[in-house]
């Protein structure tokens, strides 16, 4: 399949009439899938309603068929084309937050949709992204758009169209390109079909800004201790892992030029994944910075491509910082964590 590519960097004159748009509109009309920039990762879009057109993502990915993926609407007012018993919490988190990178479960409605999107389950997970060329796609395709982040079925998720191109070239029918993505870490997933609202997956919205709105909002057991199933599908399986094995390591630059070295007398080649303050204060075989300590959203933007950038790198071994766990830190910590099938190494 030949993966076309339009480039569309002219966001401020973007309409529905914009030409690319419209022919990446007509392609998800016709039940093809087309990559393209939200404001926190590149998504690999499909008719929602057709299980044509859903198959086509899972096979592109390489996903397995029983994670659901997020239902893309370009208005609130779609929202109830889809989901039913709606919370009252949930609106209010819709009008402060929507668009933007928060998804929220609830219960499916209806029949349109198609019931791979969902993997069978009769909840559906469904947000508003905050991107206008998302926006305008959706909005021209006239139908609800499924979207899992547009990358290989556990590879770091796309924050480039290059990233997209690298993964599925050959695969999908097109990728707009629309520059690189703001948050960079995908939306937080949060389950509206209980009393008190469960954060499953952390993300761009944060559990802070959550409660600012709504009072108490819980995390799913799975996120916080081992030995309890995910009540989002997709959390239990491996994610966002470079080629080479990763480890997190919490302590200080010593402890973490120890463990470097370490690895280095066993004779393996170390990579890491550092910050611009410490870029120049650890020695190692390759040294890959990613945003600033001191402003944790511009680690989020740079984190997946850092961790790509190792793929080209002759690394044995990937020794990442660790972050605080605080604010959008907690979603970095999460994909991080993942990445390392939870290898994470604590100064004493
Ligand atoms: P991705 O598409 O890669 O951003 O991943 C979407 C995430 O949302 C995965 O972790 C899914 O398991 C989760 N998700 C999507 N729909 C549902 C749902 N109905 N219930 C629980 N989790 C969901
Ligand atoms: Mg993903």
């Amino acid at each position: 399949m030949n993966t076309k590519v339009w480039v569309v960097d002219d966001r401020a004159n973007l309409s529905t009439s914009y030409p690319h748009i419209s022919q990446a509109a007509q392609l998800l009309r016709e039940n093809e899938v087309v990559a393209f920039p939200t404001e926190t990762v590149y998504g690999l879009g499909a008719n929602a309603f057709s299980d044509e057109a859903v198959r086509k993502i899972y096979e592109a990915k390489g996903r397995p068929s029983d994670n659901p993926l997020i239902v893309h609407i370009a208005s609130k007012s779609k929202l109830d084309e889809i989901a039913k018993d709606i919370p009252d919490y949930a609106y209010k988190l819709i009008n402060e937050y929507w668009p933007g990178p928060l998804t929220l479960i609830l219960p499916k409605k209806g029949k349109l949709l198609s019931t791979i999107v969902t993997a069978g389950l009769d909840t559906v997970g469904v947000r508003m992204p905050d991107h206008p060329i998302a926006l305008s796609l959706i909005r021209e395709a006239d139908v609800p758009i499924a979207a899992p982040s547009a990358n290989r079925s556990g590879k770091p998720s796309p924050t480039q169209a290059s990233h997209v191109y690298h993964d599925l070239n050959g695969k999908i029918s097109g990728i707009v390109d629309g520059g690189a993505t703001g948050v960079g870490v995908e939306s937080t997933v949060l389950d509206c079909s209980t009393a008190v609202p469960t954060i499953l997956r952390p993300g761009g919205i944060t559990k802070e800004q959550l409660e600012a709105i709504i009072g108490e909002v819980k995390i799913d057991q799975a996120l916080v201790e081992e030995g309890h199933a995910p009540k989002s599908p997709g959390m239990k399986y491996t994610h966002y892992a470079p080629n080479a094995p990763v480890v997190v390591v919490k302590g200080s630059l010593e402890f973490l030029q120890k463990v470097i070295n370490k690895h280095q007398s066993e004779g393996k080649k170390v990579g890491v994944l550092t910050t611009m303050e410490n870029v120049n204060q650890l020695e190692a075989d390759t040294i890959i910075p990613c945003g600033s300590r001191a402003d944790l959203p511009s680690v989020a933007a740079q984190l997946y491509d850092g961790l790509r950038k190792f793929d080209k790198e002759d690394i044995d071994i990937i020794i990442s910082e660790s972050f605080p766990q605080e604010g959008v830190g907690e979603a970095i910590m999460n994909r991080l964590l993942k990445a390392a099938g939870n290898n994470f190494i604590f100064e004493q």
